[in-house]
């Protein structure tokens, strides 16, 4: 196996290596620059497809030339390069735990579909296989059940009345904020605006007006519960299909304790799981790594949809209380 970075050394000459796929190089056609050459004008990247891109426009004859001779010789020499967290990468293809491959085709077809670029998906494919390989050990070290979560509550509150609970879950919103609180349906024509309602009113109001929010405040006079809608204002509820009450907290104290995610309330739905109320991720990067994480450990990925409902606490559902059983002081 040769390294992709010595053949693309072939071609371009000496290249001052930034990352592991990718760094700065003379510029093949530098002697057709019409302007002052830079140290950092011409970067080569040998994943995805291989490419040399030169700042300047007038060597771009050369670079053409340069980039097909450099394609040509990754795509003919077989090639692999060791990742962090003894990850694989081999003529394009990412090797994952366990011996399997994600062909360079998978790669590109899912950058593509996600409006990404190939390097920007091969580094989040990369973080799934990482966290495919964590897993086992995300739920060992991190366990949280149930009844723990409960003792553990830096605020008492899994026993207090449906009244009680609801404005307590309030409380987490800033007061100007309009939130949604309706059934799935309370939403998409103008006599649902009274669904639509600043927190200090709801809290006027209470009991709960139906079984759902949002994890996302609305813009006043909002009467559809539409991401354009949302106001920017929003919480991040982590939840999943599949894990159990007493699995599904080793993500919460993961994203918590070791991701450094605010952590601001749990829910017991009444059914079958848990939800956990975080802080937003800061920037959109941030979050297509942690929706590709989260999706590996078994959250659900609709959970990134912010406008989607979510079981509101103070409803009732088939005799049981929608609750919190964990609350920040
Ligand atoms: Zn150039």
């Amino acid at each position: 196996m040769i390294d992709p970075k010595q053949i693309a050394a072939c071609v371009v000459g000496a290249v001052d290596w930034q990352t592991e796929v990718s760094g700065f190089c003379r510029c093949p056609g530098e002697a057709l620059h019409t302007h002052k050459t830079g140290k950092k004008d011409c970067r080569v990247s040998v994943d995805g497809a291989p490419t040399i891109y030169c700042f300047h426009s007038s060597c771009a004859p050369a670079v053409t030339v340069a980039n097909h001779k450099l394609r040509c010789a990754i795509g003919q020499n077989p090639w692999e390069l060791k990742l962090p967290g003894g990850m694989l990468l081999r003529n394009g293809d990412v090797l994952q735990a366990g011996g399997a491959v994600l062909p360079r085709e998978v790669v590109q077809a899912r950058a593509r579909a996600e409006g990404r670029d190939a390097g920007e998906q091969l580094a989040l494919e990369t973080l799934r296989a990482v966290a495919e390989r964590f897993k086992p050990e995300l739920f060992e070290s991190f366990r949280w059940p149930f009844a723990q979560i409960i003792e553990d509550s830096p605020l008492l509150v899994s026993e207090r009345d449906a009244e009680d609970q609801f404005r307590t879950w309030l409380r987490l919103w800033p007061a100007h904020c309009h939130v949604w609180i309706g059934d799935v349906y309370s939403s998409g024509r103008p006599e649902h605006r009274t669904h639509f309602r600043p927190v200090a009113e709801w809290y006027q109001i209470g009991p709960a007006m139906g079984n759902f929010t949002c994890g996302a405040a609305f813009k006043p006079g909002s009467y559809q519960r539409s991401n354009a809608n949302c106001d920017g204002t929003r919480f991040l509820v982590v939840e999943s299909d599949t894990l159990a009450k007493d699995e599904v907290g080793a993500i919460f104290a993961y994203l918590n304790r070791r991701l450094r995610f605010n952590l601001h309330a749990i829910i017991d739905t009444a059914g079958k799981s848990l939800h956990g109320w975080f802080d937003a991720p800061r920037s959109p990067r941030i979050e297509a790594q942690l929706k590709a994480v989260l999706t590996v450990f078994g959250c659900d990925p609709k959970l990134f949809t912010y406008s989607q409902p979510v079981r509101v606490p103070g409803a009732w559902r088939d005799g049981k209380l929608q609750r919190i059983i964990w609350l920040r002081s």
